[in-house]
């Protein structure tokens, strides 16, 4: 079993409620959704086995100096057939968090019990141009028993409507939900009034809502 990554670095989580930490970042290739604001370049890679890249990463990289190790993408748990081979090797040696678009539960459930912190898209249609609220809810209410919180990308566009559908979901899961503006360059696409009109529309509805932009934009990190 093999799969495609397209780039293995270390680097500082600039997203979500882990800010600021250190992680391994695995980009596996390949995406099943296609996002109008998507800038991620995950088409091309090198194949590795779950041994080959349980081999590179422990002897390239002190595995215990990072807060986890991030599976990210493109959408990594497309290549949940290769996961389910290469999280065993890997258990115990850092913390295992997945950045997901939340979609594929039935690919989560395969590979949950090797996860510890999931950072969840909601994906918005005005910013997307996609429908996916009902694929985020199945996935949420899947995820119980792990650290998860929702990520919520929104620019302009944003309406009433996704705000209330978003507040539902995070109502039924309880989950933190986070609101990302999106990025133009490392420049913020809406300005900081909208961005607290609109957090303030959030927590009048449900008040475990953060507004956290891109950071590693600001640092200039990848
Ligand atoms: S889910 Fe993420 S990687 Fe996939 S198209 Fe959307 S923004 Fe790009």
């Amino acid at each position: 079993m093999k799969t495609r990554i397209n780039e293995i670095f270390a680097s500082i989580q600039g997203e979500g409620p882990v800010v600021g930490y250190k992680q391994l970042f695995i980009r596996f290739c390949g995406c099943n959704l296609n996002c109008e604001y998507c800038d991620t370049e995950f088409t091309n890679g090198e194949e590795f086995t779950p041994q080959e890249l349980t081999q590179k990463i422990t002897s390239e990289y002190d595995l215990k100096s990072f807060h986890s190790i991030s599976l990210t993408g493109g959408e990594p748990l497309l290549s949940v057939e290769f996961l389910k081979e290469f999280l065993p090797l890997i258990k115990g040696k850092t913390k295992i968090y997945l950045e997901t678009n939340a979609t594929l539960t039935n690919n989560l459930l395969e590979v949950k019990d090797y996860i510890d912190i999931i950072s969840a898209d909601i994906k918005l249609e005005s910013a997307t141009g996609l429908n996916t609220f009902d694929k985020h809810e199945n996935f949420l209410q899947n995820c119980q028993n792990i650290e998860t919180f929702a990520k919520i990308v929104f620019d302009e566009k944003i309406t009433k409507e996704e705000i209330s559908q978003c507040c539902n979901i995070a109502q039924k899961t309880g989950i933190e939900l986070v609101l990302q503006p999106k990025m133009i360059g490392d420049k913020m696409s809406v300005t900081a009034d909208f961005c607290n009109e609109i957090l303030e529309k959030f927590t009048q509805k449900y008040p475990n809502c953060r507004l956290i932009p891109q950071v590693h934009k600001f640092l200039d990190v990848r």
